[in-house]
């Protein structure tokens, strides 16, 4: 079995789930006592997030880049960002590291192109929602359309991901405003919505929603668990 290695703390609620999914995924092709191998490294994500807010995204690119080589010296023998967001700067990582780097939105575009799904909504921080890095990873690389929704909507989103969902709060109105701009971005083309930000799926789940939801982060988990197992 591989070593994984998990560049976490962005926000600790969501590696969690990571943490959760990965020991689940082995345990259940391995059986027994059996459980992952992993290397963490957890940020502090008050330094990360005021880093975003600024733009100061070269500084948080030197943090993650100093700790995803401290991942592989610590014997990782891939890496995953357990962030959508910081993806923004998984060139830069991936230049810097000498193991593969799995890449978030490619594990999910896998799943979405195996599903036979051609265009998708996307959810996430508004750094996910607006830039390139995610979107046009999606659209050139995979040919798969991306409908993002309308500004309002937008600032709602990041609101509630960064002042609720990575403090661990639950909020069943927040749930609602997440289904409705689910069911509009279903309105305007989308046959499925990716859950483009690793804390989403601790508010929102399939059993809420008739739009098929795609959980970046159960999936990123799963792939990194066929890969730590794949000989
Ligand atoms: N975990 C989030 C994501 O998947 C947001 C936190 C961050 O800004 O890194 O984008």
């Amino acid at each position: 079995m591989k070593t994984i290695g998990l560049l976490g703390g962005m926000s600790w609620e969501s590696t969690t789930s990571y943490y959760q999914a990965i020991n689940v995924g082995i345990n259940s092709h391995l059986g027994g006592l059996h459980s992952a191998k992993i290397c963490l490294h957890s940020v502090d994500f008050a330094e990360i997030e005021e880093l975003q807010r600024t733009g100061q995204w070269q500084q948080a690119g030197t943090i993650l880049t100093q700790a995803a080589r401290g991942l592989e010296r610590a014997g990782a023998d891939l890496l995953l960002i357990c962030t959508n967001t910081m993806h923004k700067l998984a060139p830069r990582i991936e230049e810097a590291i000498g193991i593969p780097l799995l890449h978030i939105a490619d594990a999910t575009a896998e799943q979405l192109v195996e599903d036979g799904i051609g265009t998708v909504g996307l959810l996430g921080t508004r750094f996910t929602m607006e830039d390139d890095f995610f979107r046009e990873r999606l659209r050139k690389k995979f040919g798969i359309g991306v409908v993002i929704p309308e500004k309002a909507a937008r600032q709602d989103l990041h609101a509630i991901i960064f002042n609720e969902l990575c403090h661990g709060m639950i909020n069943p109105k927040s749930r609602t405003r997440f289904l409705d701009i689910i069911n509009d971005l279903g309105r305007h083309g989308a046959e499925a919505v990716v859950l483009g930000c690793t804390e989403i799926a601790l508010l929102v789940q399939q059993q809420h929603s008739r739009v098929p939801l795609y959980d970046t982060t159960a999936i990123h988990a799963a792939k990194a668990v066929s890969l730590a197992l794949a000989e």
